[in-house]
């Protein structure tokens, strides 16, 4: 059985990450909801950032929910983070501050779902359950050789009591071993089979060609919706928008979608797309200099200190920026 080999592997290869340092749920928790937005790479400098401002369920439920979008920019699905807070001040009303140790009850909080749970269980609390992501499922559809959709939910089960009839003890570092090799070995695109630990196990290898697994249905085409934003300039200071409560970017900050009416001077802003999982933006901006000043009027050091600007706006933004400071200099000189 593959077992013993993927522990092996994982105690010499396993990566030096900082959650992974004590088994703590809060650290688990917190890393696992950064992991599905980003590379693990890319999410550390984000986590060590929330860890210090945030420390425990305690403090995460009393955050500002504007600190707490902010501290979040840049990874996107703000529904995520605002969930944590829910989920913070659920474990304070209910499990006196702490995450409940079973996957059955983590499954029960906001924002949690069968994976997240079964990570935090398995990890922290060592409960013998699996914790089933796009990686475990890519590294078993090719150890099995599953030739049908992944996505199709008998498929998707048939996979999951794989998993969980794999399970090895410690299934703390069983759960991790898996997920390390999906992301290092068993990648999607050209998986390293010759340096697997498990390849001697691997139906796909043997039979098959991993490289055509797991079986996805096609990718939906996005729709693709026009755009158009004023951003207003008075001095110095740039307009900002709150976003309505629902929708996407739902209570972030952005700019203007209604033409003002006295405008000093109009600049058209470079266009981009943006893309999100389902739909793209095809974004036009007008920078438009306004001679008064009402409310929600920053300077650029308050936005960046304040506000949670995503980055569908941030090339605006920065276009912005460079606008007013190329008119300072003029200014002075
Ligand atoms: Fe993945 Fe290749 Fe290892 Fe099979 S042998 S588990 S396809 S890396």
């Amino acid at each position: 059985m593959f077992q013993k080999d993927l522990l092996k592997w994982y105690d010499k290869n396993a990566r030096p990450l900082i959650f992974r340092e004590k088994k703590e749920a809060y650290s688990i928790w917190i890393s696992e909801i950064m992991a599905q937005q980003t590379r693990i790479e890319a999410m550390l400098p984000y986590y060590k950032r929330f860890i210090q401002k945030y420390p425990d369920i305690q403090s995460l439920s009393q955050a500002d929910d504007d600190d707490l979008t902010k501290l979040w920019q840049g990874l996107g699905y703000y529904n995520r983070v605002r969930n944590m807070k829910k989920c913070a001040i659920d474990c304070m009303e209910r499990y006196q501050g702490k995450l409940p140790k079973t996957k059955a009850e983590l499954k029960k909080l906001p924002g949690i779902g069968d994976y997240t749970a079964g990570a935090i269980a398995s990890i922290a609390y060592d409960e013998k359950v699996s914790a089933v992501d796009g990686n475990v499922i890519r590294v078993f559809s090719r150890l099995y050789n599953i030739t049908e959709d992944v996505k199709q939910t008998k498929v998707r089960k048939k996979i999951e009591q794989l998993v969980e009839a794999s399970l090895a003890d410690p299934v703390s570092r069983y759960n991790q071993a898996l997920m390390e090799l999906g992301a290092l070995v068993c990648i999607p695109k050209n998986p390293r089979c010759a340096a697997c630990p498990i390849q001697k196990d691997c139906k796909a290898y043997l039979e098959g060609d991993p490289s055509k697994l797991p079986v996805q249905p096609k990718k939906k085409e996005r729709r693709k919706e026009d755009k158009t934003y004023y951003v207003l300039v008075c001095k110095d200071k740039i307009h900002l928008v709150q976003r309505p409560k629902t929708g996407l970017l739902s209570g972030l900050y952005g700019f203007d979608e209604q033409k003002p009416e006295h405008i000093v001077k109009q600049v058209e802003l470079k266009e981009h797309i943006h893309v999100f999982s389902h739909v793209e933006w095809i974004m036009k901006g007008y920078l438009c200099e306004v001679d008064s000043m009402s409310e929600n009027f920053y300077s650029i050091d308050q936005i960046h200190e304040q506000f949670s600007i995503p980055s569908a706006f941030l090339p605006f933004l920065k276009q912005t920026e460079r606008y007013i400071k190329e008119n300072q200099i003029c200014q002075k000189l």
